[in-house]
């Protein structure tokens, strides 16, 4: 069994004895991996309370070969996620980004860029102080549509490629996943009519790569929120746990 090493944010710990806890990181080296963590729950140990949902460590592992679980043998703490006490948002927002992690990814399948997002973003939701979240979550979801090659086409019509123009109302096809000309909405299932101030917002968003950016001159309305949430959870082929608790993330 070959010994590993990596950076990883815990995503989920369910015990698994009186001692030992099964923990599923994701790892900027392996991408997900699943991991028993054997005396997790003693005090004094090699975990040294490291293992909490969405912390940052550092780990040592042993990866078994046939498929089983992986062994881990260390972790030692980067970062902990404590948003202030005071506000549920930024713990929800952190929550849905977890879920979003879990779902939306696939054990070894290693996205280094979508872990620095992730890891920024869990370090702006621990941030004291106001932190404007609906922004910072919608930056995230964005990144991680385009680094996992899921991202909506906005800029052209995804059935012929013409270049789409903006003005008044635009068809967005849910299922053909993109905008929709004129010429090419007529028949297809599931199209909506989205404003062209909301398309603005998310071309915006999908044009920006880093999250630590100043809110963008739109508001993330409604409507833009519906065309990530019908994306995300189309991906997921269910709707996000979390969603009924992300009502803030609107704007409008
Ligand atoms: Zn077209």
């Amino acid at each position: 069994m070959p010994i590993e090493k990596a950076h990883a944010i815990v995503l989920r710990l369910v015990d698994f004895s009186e001692t030992s806890q099964v923990v599923t990181l994701f790892t900027r080296e392996f991408g997900k991996i699943g991991a028993l963590a054997k005396g997790a729950h003693r005090q004094k140990g090699p975990f040294d309370s490291a293992l909490d949902l969405l912390t940052l460590a550092r780990v040592v592992f042993l990866r078994k070969s046939s498929g089983g679980l992986d062994l881990l043998t260390e972790a030692k703490l980067e970062h902990r996620f404590r948003p202030p006490d005071h506000d549920l948002t930024p713990l929800f927002a952190g929550y849905y980004l977890a879920e979003l992690l879990l779902g939306l990814t696939d054990e070894y399948d290693p996205h280094p860029e979508l872990f620095d997002v992730a890891a920024k973003t869990l370090h702006t939701l621990s941030r004291e102080g106001k932190v404007n979240i609906s922004p910072l979550i919608l930056s995230f979801e964005m990144n991680a549509l385009r680094l996992l090659g899921h991202l909506p086409n906005l800029e052209q019509c995804v059935e012929c490629g013409k270049p789409i123009a903006i003005e008044g109302y635009v068809a967005f096809g849910q299922s053909s996943g993109g905008v929709l000309c004129r010429r090419c909405r007529p028949g297809k299932k599931h199209v909506s009519q989205i404003r062209g101030e909301s398309l603005k917002t998310l071309q915006w968003y999908s044009r920006c790569e880093d999250n630590s950016h100043q809110a963008p001159p739109y508001l993330i309305s409604g409507e833009v929120r519906g065309v990530i949430n019908h994306s995300i959870s189309h991906l997921l082929g269910r709707e996000p746990r979390m969603q009924k608790h992300l009502q803030f993330l609107i704007q409008d």
